[in-house]
């Protein structure tokens, strides 16, 4: 595949002018002039467009896009209390809508990774092959009821898998006030006797670290640090509230953080100090959390508030940059989820976004940073593609997005 005459290709280290991007197979060959690379199946014409590396969300809870504008205006604790009764009668049926819901949604808004932590995670994996995105699926566990079982499964589960060329499969302890020490040193043995990673939130509110200070007498990055459970391959989710102490041990073990703004300032949850532990070397990326937090999954927005919501609580406007941003949104999180995309260069994955450079919003244009970041939004994406297939263009995926919005009124009527 040719993208042909890119007006721009941005990723957060270059901008490049009039390129175009050969694409062979599901890897991405060579960037340059187009003359002789014409000799292609599929042309797309990108003059007029914007190309950049797709956007990859690190953490959410995708199918709870059922859940969307249920129960606003809550503090955390008392928000779950709503959320899991109707979680806890969920099907794999409206699982695999609530997915299929969520992988359109992100396809529509340049969205082309996602690191989901669910339950019935092989109808998530089916929405993941239908649909053409790239997941990385975590099926949370928590010492509710009986977890041996489920760990069991789980153990059975992740020796027998294999990753697709879109799927990964991650461990998913839920979070420390879920998950005995005993389930978490478990997981802990799973994931390095199988090379995977673990995906986890970690201090999200005041009362978890509270509590755990009460508990166990340390905060929750120490606790989770003395089970070992701190490492290169653990996703953090959130990581709110953390101390200095707490900053270098992940910077120590090389912890992957996920920031997810837009979920944090709506549940009054916290401000993750995201300039601080750049400056501490952290690998910090960027999730929507589920779409019940949000209320949507578009990557831009979440951008835009991570940017605003450090100027503000730092009352410095150069705190975060857009440059920044989209580094948390791309390679950051190409890097805490080990594949290999989030850039435009030879050799990484066909996964790429153009935007339509023709709208009132984005003109005109002084930086594309600063275009991309505060002023863009999802329905500025034109086309889509992931693993070198292009599953939208000119806004049109081959989805059937009636079946999929009559399956949802379906769900919703069968779960509130
Ligand atoms: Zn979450």
């Amino acid at each position: 595949m040719l993208i042909k005459n890119a007006s721009l290709i941005i990723t957060p280290s270059e901008v490049k002018k009039n390129q175009s991007i050969l694409i062979e197979g599901n890897i991405i060959k060579k960037i340059g002039p187009s003359k002789g690379m014409d000799k292609t199946d599929e042309v797309i014409d990108a003059s007029g467009f914007l190309v950049m590396p797709g956007l990859i969300n690190a953490h959410t809870h995708l199918a709870m896009t059922l859940f969307r504008g249920y129960e606003d205006n809550l503090p955390l604790q008392k928000w779950l209390e709503k959320i899991f009764p109707v979680e806890d009668r969920l099907t794999e049926k409206h699982v695999y809508w609530g997915s299929m819901l969520g992988c359109l949604e992100m396809i529509k808004s340049g969205t082309t990774c996602f690191n989901d932590m669910y339950y019935f995670m092989d109808e998530v994996a089916k929405s993941v092959g239908k649909t053409g995105i790239r997941g990385c699926l975590t099926r949370a566990i928590s010492s509710k009821g009986n977890w041996k079982k489920r760990l069991k499964t789980m153990t059975e589960k992740i020796k027998n898998i294999k990753n697709s060329s879109r799927i990964e499969w991650i461990l998913g302890p839920h979070a420390i006030y879920t998950c005995s020490e005993e389930l978490l040193v478990r997981i802990k043995e799973l994931a390095d006797n199988y090379n995977k990673k673990i995906h986890i939130h970690v201090s999200e509110t005041e009362k978890e670290l509270k509590d755990c200070l009460r508990e166990h007498g340390k905060r929750p990055v120490e606790y989770l640090d003395d089970i070992g459970l701190m490492s290169n391959r653990t996703i953090a989710a959130h990581c709110c509230w953390l101390n200095d102490k707490e900053m270098d041990i992940l910077s120590k073990r090389g912890v992957s953080v996920v920031h997810n703004p837009v979920s944090n300032m709506k549940l009054a949850a916290g401000i993750a100090p995201v300039v601080k532990m750049l400056e501490k070397s952290i690998n910090v990326s960027l999730g929507t959390d589920g779409a019940a937090s949000n209320n949507n999954l578009d990557m831009f927005e979440e951008m835009k508030t991570a940017s605003l919501l450090q100027k503000i609580s730092m009352k410095n406007s150069l705190a975060l940059d857009a440059k920044t941003c989209l580094k948390m949104a791309t390679i950051n999180g190409a890097k805490a989820l080990g594949i290999n995309s989030g850039v435009i260069e030879s050799g990484k994955k066909a996964d790429l976004i153009l935007i339509n450079l023709k709208s009132p919003n984005l003109k005109p244009m002084h930086n594309p940073y600063s275009t991309i970041v505060y002023s863009c939004h999802g329905e500025n994406v034109d086309t889509t593609i992931v693993d070198g297939k292009v599953l939208m263009k000119n806004r049109k995926t081959s989805l059937d997005e009636e079946k999929i919005y009559e399956k949802i009124e379906d769900c919703k009527a069968e779960l509130f």
